[in-house]
């Protein structure tokens, strides 16, 4: 028999644990002709988020669990899922319900009919801050604009993927994955599934600006060399202006135009315009650097704590 895995990453959601559990049994077990695991991540949370998956494990052996040493992040958290599912069709999804576990079917469906990943593609987005929403357009306008791969937007993590496509991403060696965009980057068949976002059914977001920033940066420079490019196009454009400026300055001073202190003025526009733009460059460069030497280190992206109705890889 085909078997369904659901991948389902927690941090401190211990208001929510016990109801995401419950809500994707309902639907997993009243699936056809489908075995089912539910794999959930603790993500180094120190409430009772393990406690509550445990006693979950203890009577239903379809769910596993993988706790962290400590909190890795979203992202790896999933990466840390995908590589023990077992499953023939796989789904991502956020502990919170804000993605309904109801919509797993008719995904599955499109499933059946060939499409290979089947992401979750928000109508609208019930429950989220007005500078969440604005953010997250801003993010995917400029992400679109610079990277290579078209990356849809309004998309998160929820989706199904099939074996096939989870074999690759668990193939690639790169850290801080931007997996939205890396399951975009592989290809195959893609199909958009429309749905309503709903409120987060308890508890807070765990994504506060600092992680909504570490995943933007993510995404932006592991898809696209462009801001290098842009650096140059800046030092190009400063060059263009600098060269006006001494040519300004030039003609004042044999015409005798203005009575300021020679030099001041073109001085100091070069000056700051220079020191800014080496800056950002010395920045973004900096990102690409700060990602080879991540990739050198050869750290694995996560540590695994303990396991329960796991076996051993
Ligand atoms: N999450 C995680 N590790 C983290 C932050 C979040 O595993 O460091 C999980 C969280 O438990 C949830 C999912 O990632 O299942 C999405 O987080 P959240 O709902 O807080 O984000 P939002 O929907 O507000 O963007
Ligand atoms: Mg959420």
């Amino acid at each position: 028999m085909k078997k369904i895995s659901v991948i389902v990453p927690m941090y401190y959601e211990e208001e929510v644990a016990k109801e995401c559990y419950l809500r994707l049994r309902n639907v997993l077990e009243k699936i056809e002709n489908y075995d089912y695991e539910i794999i959930f991540i603790n993500d180094g949370s120190k409430d009772k988020t393990l406690e509550i998956l445990k006693n979950i494990a203890e009577e239903n052996k379809n769910v596993k669990i993988i706790s962290f040493s400590r909190n890795f992040g979203h992202q790896c958290a999933v990466t840390a899922g995908l590589r023990y599912v077992t499953g023939d069709a796989i789904v991502i999804i956020d502990a919170d319900l804000q993605d309904p576990p109801e919509l797993i079917p008719e995904m599955i469906k499109l499933w059946e009919e060939g499409n290979e990943v089947i992401y979750g593609k928000r109508k609208s987005r019930e429950g989220e801050s007005r500078f969440k929403l604005l953010t997250a357009s801003m993010f995917y306008k400029t992400l679109n604009a610079l990277s290579d791969v078209e990356i849809p937007k309004d998309t998160g993590d929820f989706r199904l993927v099939d074996r096939k496509v989870v074999e690759v991403i668990n193939s690639l060696p790169e850290h801080n994955k931007f997996l939205r965009g890396l399951f975009s980057w592989v290809g195959f068949k893609q199909k958009a599934y429309e749905y309503e976002r709903k409120e987060r059914y308890a508890g807070k977001t765990k994504y506060p600006l600092k992680k909504m920033l570490k995943l933007a940066q993510d995404g932006i420079f592991s898809f696209s060399i462009k801001p290098l490019k842009i650096v140059g196009a800046m030092g190009i454009l400063s060059v263009i202006i600098s060269i006006i400026l001494f040519v300004y300055a030039v003609l004042s001073y044999a015409f005798d135009w203005n009575n300021l202190v020679p030099g001041w003025t073109s001085l100091m526009v070069t000056m700051t315009f220079i020191g800014g733009m080496i800056l950002i460059s010395l920045w973004m460069i900096g990102e690409y650097i700060g990602r080879i030497y991540d990739e050198t280190k050869r750290r694995p992206e996560y540590i695994i704590d303990e396991t329960i109705n796991i076996e051993e890889k």
